[in-house]
């Protein structure tokens, strides 16, 4: 934590600089000893210090200075550091003007010039105010701080990008934050575009994209070398597992991810099924682990990075990224997973992200404490998002098509469901429409069995209905099929004919693509199981394949 600053204020020179001097000599260790020889100079010295959230513990300013007197400067000092002490210095004649103050600002002391010897008459005073001052004293949060609407799409859009990438931020919302409303007063402007990331240093970036958000925060953006061994395409468990075991096994390895490592896994609340955590684990610190990881073994992590396209110029799997720049390698896998369908109905674009969130938004959850929150989805990631966000919600609420969860939920998990006091479940119920301004208000569902419709109020709705894989990027390089899943391995073989345009003499691999040297791991791929356990051991066992593929090479 940055010392907390003592302000000396004192527009005559000499005395400034006896004053910062003695209180150098007894306290520069433990505070940060700051002058200021007007009382304008010292205010914009304040200004600067709330926006980088430097604590104040003391203020000592003369009473008379040409034109704002101490007591008049401290009224406005105290607007912005509250609990700083306040001591005003002041000669015999203002006697009667300090004492006034001790009522009208709340001055703790008042200290008579000449202060010699500063160990009788200043540091006992000082000694004991400071002491008072450590005592209420609550460390600021140092980092990061997010000031925005909490309705806004873009204020959620840097929240989670923070929150999935371990950023530690601290969120302040305009509307209810007396800190977020200072912080927005005190930027240039007074009226900046919100949401607003302020650092730790004082500097601020509005409405940031999160790639430029990114490079300041020092997440590695850009690749070190224009060739590596092995490319991996995605941040999952997937591609995590093969940057592990190929940068493991000697494979200069980078991968790139385009939103934050971790894939869905990382957004999972709970995973109640991997192997070895019996108690289940958090998809976050599962995301942590791993990346930690993968860091050990040298893999470089590109995030936020996105792959645009793929080519092939044989011996090299060339990619291009989304900001144009090009790396190539001998082996690539692809493990892209899948993402959220799109629920169709009207309104649901225009509020996505100021209410209407896909997944389990985990960086929503403590804000919808005590509201009702709303669940599309019966499959199990709509269960564990139930369970997850009952913790926090008065009540949740599923919304599901179909007549029966057991038909899609594991049985663990729909006993789960029935067992939460707080969750209801409402069965063969579809949303048709959401309502709001700029932000969610309501929520119209159908009841398919008597065919009415009801609008509900509701601030939160959160939509997990099925999968679409991320894949639409590769065109035609490999085949895919009618969904858009990869095939691999034996998939591809139709009537015992090898892909088209395969020209080895050997069969594709197993997890290898209809391009040599091109594998493909977890739920992106055809015929996946969609579990974590399965997508990690996909990744590793893809690397094995590379490695058989780069003795050919
Ligand atoms: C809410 C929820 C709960 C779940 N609970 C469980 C559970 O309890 N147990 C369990 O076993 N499984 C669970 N799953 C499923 C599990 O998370 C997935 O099976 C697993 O994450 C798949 O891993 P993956 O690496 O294949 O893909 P993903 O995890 O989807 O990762 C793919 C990554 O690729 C990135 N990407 C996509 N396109 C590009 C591109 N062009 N360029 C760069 N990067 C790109 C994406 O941003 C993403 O990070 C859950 C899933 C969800 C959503």
């Amino acid at each position: 934590m940055a010392k907390p600053v003592i302000l000396a204020v004192d527009d005559d020179p000499q005395v400034l600089r006896a004053v910062e001097r003695d209180l150098k000599r007894k306290y520069a260790r433990e505070y940060r000893v700051l002058r200021a020889d007007s009382a304008a100079s010292a205010l914009d010295a304040l200004d600067r210090l709330k926006l980088r959230g430097d604590p104040v513990a003391l203020f000592l300013v003369d009473q008379r200075m040409p034109r704002m007197t101490g007591v008049e400067f401290l009224e406005k000092a105290i607007e912005i550091f509250p609990e700083a002490k306040r001591d005003l210095l002041t000669a015999y004649a203002d006697t009667d003007a300090a004492i006034r103050a001790i009522n009208e600002v709340g001055i703790d002391y008042y200290l008579q010039k000449p202060w010699d010897p500063p160990e009788e008459h200043l540091y006992p005073i000082l000694d004991d105010q400071l002491e008072e001052w450590h005592s209420g004293f609550n460390p600021p949060f140092e980092g990061i701080r997010v000031v925005g609407d909490r309705w806004s799409p873009d204020s959620h859009r840097l929240r989670d990008f923070l929150a999935r990438n371990r950023v530690p931020y601290r969120w302040l919302d305009v509307e209810g934050s007396e800190e977020a409303r200072q912080i927005v007063e005190r930027l240039d402007s007074g009226a900046p575009n919100l949401p607003v990331v302020v650092f730790q240093d004082g500097s601020h970036l509005e409405v940031p994209e999160n790639r430029e958000l990114a490079e300041r925060i020092g997440l590695q953006v850009r690749a070190e070398r224009p060739f590596y061994d092995l490319i991996i395409i995605g941040g999952g468990p997937s591609g995590l597992a093969a940057a592990v075991y190929g940068a493991s096994e000697g494979l200069k390895t980078v991968l790139i991810e385009r939103e934050a490592p971790g894939g869905q896994a990382g957004t999972s609340s709970f995973i109640e099924n991997y192997l070895g955590f019996p108690q289940g684990l958090k998809g976050s610190e599962l995301a942590r682990r791993a990346v930690a990881q993968a860091r050990r073994f040298e893999v470089e992590i590109l995030t936020p990075q996105e792959v645009a396209d793929v080519r092939v110029e044989d011996p090299y799997r060339i990619i291009r990224l989304g900001d144009g720049t090009e790396l190539s390698c001998h082996a690539l896998i692809i493990a892209t997973g899948v993402s959220y369908r799109k629920l169709e109905a009207p309104g649901v674009d225009r509020l996505t992200g100021a209410g209407v969130y896909y997944g389990a938004s985990l960086t929503e959850a403590h804000s919808c404490r005590n509201e009702d929150v709303y669940i599309v989805g019966g499959a199990n990631s709509a269960g564990q998002a139930a369970m997850y966000f009952s913790e926090h919600a008065s009540k949740v609420v599923i919304l599901y098509r179909g007549d029966s969860l057991r038909k899609s939920m594991s049985e663990y998990l729909v006993k789960q469901v029935e067992g939460r006091e707080n969750i209801e479940v409402r069965l063969k119920s579809e949303v048709v429409e959401v309502e709001g301004g700029d932000r969610l208000e309501s929520i119209v569902v159908r009841d398919s069995a008597s065919d009415r419709t009801e609008t509900v109020p509701a601030q939160s709705l959160f939509i997990f209905i099925g999968a679409a894989p991320h894949t639409d990027w590769l065109g035609d390089r490999v085949v895919r099929d009618k969904r858009g899943f990869i095939l691999s391995g034996s998939d591809l073989s139709r009537n015992g004919e090898r892909p088209k345009g395969w020209k080895l003499d050997r069969d594709p691999y197993l997890l290898e693509t209809s391009v040599p040297g091109i594998f493909v791991a977890g739920d992106v791929r055809h015929g996946s199981i969609k579990r974590c356990a399965s997508a990690v051991g996909e990744g590793s066992i893809a690397v094995q394949f590379v490695h058989q593929y780069l003795k050919e090479v």
